[in-house]
């Protein structure tokens, strides 16, 4: 295949490669422990270990997981947050030749269950915290889960037994039963580390991770994830910034700020993996907690702040953001969800530092596109294609159609980095890859250097009046007003029209309330009359999904609900 047009449009240095080697996922944490081995690698709460702890306990805990069975076929679940135990079972789990299965540690009890039958997970590796360990407990015997390897904060810290720790609520510590099917996480690291390492025959094929996608528009499907997928989105992630002049990221000194959890591929792939291959320091953070993260940007002198956008909505609107020093940043970037421009404009104002923005999804490992560092900048897009990534656009209703440039159709994404299907979903599957292609289920254009647009989900289009409307441009228009934090707009049923828009709307902290009409005079010389919302509910919180994107999901069920009393 030829390079695509827009190469010429990469920043200086960067070229369309096609032909990634890939490689297993753990040859990552060797690569880097043979070049960093006495840095420091992982800091929780204040604790600290090299690149050379977290290779050895990572031995340890392989032969940990292949004393209990672990082997090509086990599926190991990760229901953690961000901790050390994530990081070294991770690997372990892949080194000992199993697949890793990422829950998130807030999935309720249904979906828990949905996850670990749907995956066949048969091991589950848990904190012993009240919030999460009974959630796990209740498995064993109702589904097919049979072992738990039980972690403890005080195994990664130097704190005794009770500290305080930032997770909201059970802090508090569960009492966890002494049975053959609970394994300490101290027990499992508790030998040699001579595990038998597990041949991958062809890093491309073999499936390492099951990957559910975040749920936002229906039930989450398992991706399947390969060693190829993975090692090819870090390569790219690195090509773009490693050639960048501008970033000048350091191997050895960068030092990461890490809220995005870890068992979401944004997390774990373009930021843990891809850091990892320059040596970076990761300061762990269990979840987001403004004030946690500001002073910790501050005080431990980050370099890079990956986030999502209503985490940089949260800090811009701080009123104390003006006592911390944050000049050591070197790279904010923001991905998962569409970052309003508002919210992009004001980080840069007040911080004095550029953000990049990337799109892209679970099934792409997550890679798809970014903007350019320090280089052009087009309001509104997501950036270029990574290199290595095909993007073509294809008619929303006929998936075999090829669109032009400019032209606006349904996303599709071809590269090495593209799962391998869903999991158990050959249906699911077969619809995704129509004609070869993997069809996003994003909408947008391609401009004619290459810039990619996203303009909403093809599943959040509202048909409004015969005309698409496209919630995402109604809720770049709310951010405009002064008073927003957060916004999200939805289809509700209209008796004419067959359906209208309503935006739901959180404040800025004191800031002052405005009525309906008072948005919609705002908003009259900014959208076209078929997109003007029918309704506005201001609300104290906007529903979210884990990673923090705003969720429409139990809005559409609530307006549902409303619609059918
Ligand atoms: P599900 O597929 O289960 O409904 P999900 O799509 O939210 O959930 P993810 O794979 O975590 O699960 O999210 C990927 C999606 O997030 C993309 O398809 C896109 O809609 C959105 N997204 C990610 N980054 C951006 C961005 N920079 N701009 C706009 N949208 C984005
Ligand atoms: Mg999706």
């Amino acid at each position: 295949m030829t390079a695509p047009f827009w190469e010429k449009s990469y920043p200086a240095g960067v070229t369309w490669a096609q032909n990634f080697q890939a490689k297993p996922i753990w040859t990552i944490l060797d690569d880097a422990v043979a070049r960093f081995a006495p840095n420091p690698c992982l800091d929780f709460m204040g604790k600290g270990y090299s690149y050379a702890a977290v290779s050895d306990l990572v031995d340890r805990a392989a032969k940990g997981f292949q004393q209990l069975g672990v082997g090509p076929g086990v599926h190991v679940g990760l229901f953690l947050p961000n901790t050390p135990h994530y990081v070294i079972c991770f690997f372990a789990i892949l080194k000992a030749g199993g697949r890793v299965v990422n829950y998130s540690p807030l999935d309720a009890e249904r979906e828990l269950r949905y996850k670990i039958e749907d995956s066949q997970t048969d091991i589950m590796v848990t904190l012993d915290l009240k919030a999460l360990y009974p959630n796990i407990g209740k498995m064993l015997g109702t589904t097919r889960l049979k072992k738990v390897v039980v972690c403890r904060l005080p195994d990664v810290l130097p704190f005794p037994k009770n500290l305080l720790f930032p997770l909201a609520k059970g802090k508090e510590i569960a009492q966890v039963p002494k049975d053959d099917k609970h394994i300490r996480f101290t027990d499992l690291v508790a030998n040699d580390g001579r595990y038998t390492p597990h041949p991958v025959k062809d890093p491309a094929e073999e499936v390492a991770i099951l990957q559910y996608t975040g749920g936002t528009t229906g039930q989450p499907k398992g991706a399947m994830l390969t060693h190829g997928n993975i090692t090819a989105t870090v390569h790219m992630y690195g090509a773009w910034t490693e050639k960048n002049d501008a970033l000048q990221l350091e191997d050895g000194k960068e030092r990461v700020l890490m809220v995005l959890p870890m068992f979401h591929i944004y997390g774990l792939s373009a930021v843990l993996l891809r850091m990892l291959t320059i040596g970076a320091q990761f300061f762990l953070h269990p979840r987001f907690e403004l004030k946690a993260v500001i002073e910790d940007l501050h005080k431990k002198k980050i370099s890079i702040f990956p986030g999502v956008p209503t985490m940089y909505a949260a800090i811009v609107n701080m009123a104390t953001l003006k006592d911390y020093d944050l000049s050591a940043l070197k790279f904010c970037a923001s991905g998962g969800a569409p970052l309003p421009v508002e919210v992009q404009d004001k980080f840069e104002q007040v911080t004095g530092h550029k953000m990049i923005e990337g799109w892209g999804m679970t099934e792409t490992s997550p890679a798809g596109t970014q903007t350019i560092y320090g280089g052009k900048r087009k309001r509104g897009s997501c950036g270029l294609p990574l290199p290595g990534i095909m993007i073509e656009i294809v008619d929303v209703d006929d998936p075999l159609k090829l669109k032009g440039v400019n032209e606006t159709g349904e996303i599709c994404i071809t590269g090495p980095n593209v799962m391998k299907g869903y999991w158990n979903k050959p249906e699911a599957t077969a619809e995704a890859f129509a004609g070869g292609r993997f069809h996003t289920g994003d909408v947008g254009y391609l401009d004619e250097e290459g810039y990619v647009f996203i303009v909403d989900r093809k599943k959040d289009m509202i048909l409004s009046g015969g005309f698409n409307v496209y919630p995402r441009n109604i809720e770049e228009a709310i951010y405009e007003h002064p008073s927003v934090e957060e916004c999200t707009v939805i289809g509700i049923p209209d008796q004419y029209r067959g359906q209208s828009a309503k935006a739901f709307i959180k404040l800025k902290p004191d800031a002052k309330p405005f009525t309906f009409d008072e948005l919609k005079t705002f908003l009259k010389d900014k959208l076209g009359k078929h997109e003007m919302p029918a309704a506005m509910d201001i609300r104290d919180a906007l529903p979210k999904t884990l990673i923090g994107k705003l969720s429409k999901k139990e809005l559409v069920e609530e307006e549902k609900q409303k619609a059918a009393s």
